[in-house]
């Protein structure tokens, strides 16, 4: 049988109305300031290599400087009245959606996932994400009867690249809503979207300092976590670096909630709806190029079911189309950058080396930029390191069950817990799995699926604490 391919015609997103500065400075105490520090570094674009522009690089001064905005701020912040600080978010809501196509234009220059992800998903659910809190700001005492909701003080707040501007939004919406204030510091890859948010909160007026965004790398987030002034440390990003915060938040006495790596287990059962379960599968781990620390990284197949679902998975990635972030027909973009390809890479090798048969689709990819082919390991066993470790890329790990029982101690042989998928057409498995399965957010029938009413958060090392929901206000309140 040959092939059946789909060509599509070129569908580029317009660039035209979207203006990067050559330079971006510090935003501290409501004002863009060249860094103290005189330094700045390159931010690219990972699908081409090109440069995209020069942010600054904050060093113990410039992170002094944010902190002690914050801390001024902060009382004047924290006296108003929750329906004064909601009007504030609300205004910021509205704002990113206004310029909704900017940013999306943005992330996905700056990060490389397709711009149809960034337009219908990050965007979206970030501007979500601020109605949300703003709703509950005047609340508070609602939320949480016969005790007294206060806010914790200063957070420092560090996010990762994978979703640029909706963690920023996950982090600084509730402490808002609940009366602190903030110094958050996107990733070093990926700048661009939160130095776009401070641009939309300086235009909304929102009092100086009440948040601050600086840049730089590893560096400036460890002068941040170890710095005196924040009352609370929220983190998401790699375990490894989690347990560095968390230290820190120990030694600091301060609050600390945690959203760190993932390892999770999609299970496949043989009555469930296998086209739509393939469907999920996709979903599950080549969204946003399998960057997601909830990517359904392991796919468990009940026995009976296998060559069907493998059959059918395969097809399916033969039709994904692998290439420019900016194509709207584009399903999986570039890699964040070449040190996540190296990593990505060096498992492919490691799962080819354990004994794991690989199989990719023989799509095109550009010749210049970062890119890895969806990619399938079958006959992955439980030890084998593509099965225990992250990997946070396009990779998925397939391996066989018979029994429930099975299942359940497969997919919690794992030191992480963060989300899990199941597949079924019965209630009553689905509610046996949901209680058995180790893991912060269980999917069934369905996988990815994000909104900002539903706390999010892990168990083991995929870390604590809980963002989104009313769960995602108590991390921020003391009472
Ligand atoms: P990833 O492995 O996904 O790149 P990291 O945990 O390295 O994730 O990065 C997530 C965020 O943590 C980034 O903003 C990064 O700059 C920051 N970071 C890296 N190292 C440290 C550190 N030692 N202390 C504080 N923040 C750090």
């Amino acid at each position: 049988m040959t092939k059946m391919t789909w060509d599509l015609s070129e569908a580029p997103e317009s660039k035209a109305h979207v203006q990067i500065a050559e330079r971006y400075g510090l935003f501290i105490d409501g004002e863009f300031r060249k860094p103290q520090s005189g330094m700045y570094f390159d931010t690219t674009n990972p699908a081409n290599g090109t440069k995209l522009s020069e942010v600054a690089e904050a060093g113990q001064a410039d992170v002094d400087a944010a902190f002690e905005a914050a801390d001024k701020a902060f009382a004047g912040w924290s006296a108003l009245s929750g329906a004064e600080r909601g009007k504030y978010i609300y205004r910021i809501a509205r704002m990113m959606q206004e310029k909704s196509r900017e940013l999306a234009v943005l992330e996905s220059l700056d990060g490389g996932k397709p711009i149809r992800e960034s337009r219908d998903i990050d965007v979206p659910l970030a501007a979500a994400h601020f109605f949300y809190y703003a709703g509950w700001a005047d609340k508070l005492e609602y939320a949480f009867p016969n005790r007294t909701p206060r806010p914790l003080g200063v957070a420092a707040q560090i996010i990762p690249w994978n979703f640029p501007l909706l963690m920023a939004a996950w982090k600084i919406a509730p402490a808002l809503a609940c009366g602190n204030t903030v110094v958050i510091k996107p990733a070093e890859t990926t700048p661009l979207t939160a130095l776009k948010l401070a641009e939309i909160i300086r235009e909304a007026g929102l009092p100086n300092g009440v948040v601050n965004i600086i840049t730089g790398a590893g560096a400036t987030g460890a002068m941040m976590t170890n710095h005196e002034v924040p009352n609370k440390l929220a983190f998401t990003g790699s375990t490894q670096v989690g347990k560095l915060i968390y230290k820190a938040a120990l030694k600091g006495n301060k609050k600390v909630t945690l959203e760190l790596g993932g390892k999770a287990a999609n299970i496949i059962f043989d009555d469930a709806p296998i086209d739509a379960a393939v469907e999920g599968i996709i979903n599950g781990i080549y969204f946003n190029q399998g960057h997601v620390c909830c990517a359904g990284s392991r796919l468990f197949v009940q026995e009976t079911v296998y060559d069907e679902v493998i059959a059918k998975l395969k097809k399916r990635m033969d039709n994904l189309i692998v290439g420019d972030p900016m194509d709207k027909n584009t399903d999986i973009g570039a890699i964040n950058s070449q040190g996540q390809l190296n990593t990505i890479e060096k498992y492919l090798e490691i799962g080819k080396e354990e004994g794991a048969e690989m199989y990719q689709p023989d799509c095109d990819i550009p010749s210049e930029g970062n890119w890895c082919r969806p990619t399938l390991f079958l006959n992955v066993a439980q030890s084998n390191r593509i099965a225990q470790e992250e990997i946070f890329g396009p990779v998925l790990a397939v391996q066989t069950f018979r029994t429930i029982d099975e299942v359940i101690d497969k997919a919690n042989n794992t030191p992480y817990g963060l989300s899990a998928g199941v597949w079924t057409d019965k209630g009553s498995k689905i509610f046996q799995l949901t209680k058995a399965l180790k893991a912060g957010v269980v999917w069934a029938n369905t996988y990815n699926k994000f909104d900002p009413t539903s706390p999010f958060g892990g168990y083991k090392e995929s870390g604590f604490g809980r963002e989104g929901g009313m769960h995602g206000l108590e991390a921020y309140l003391t009472f």
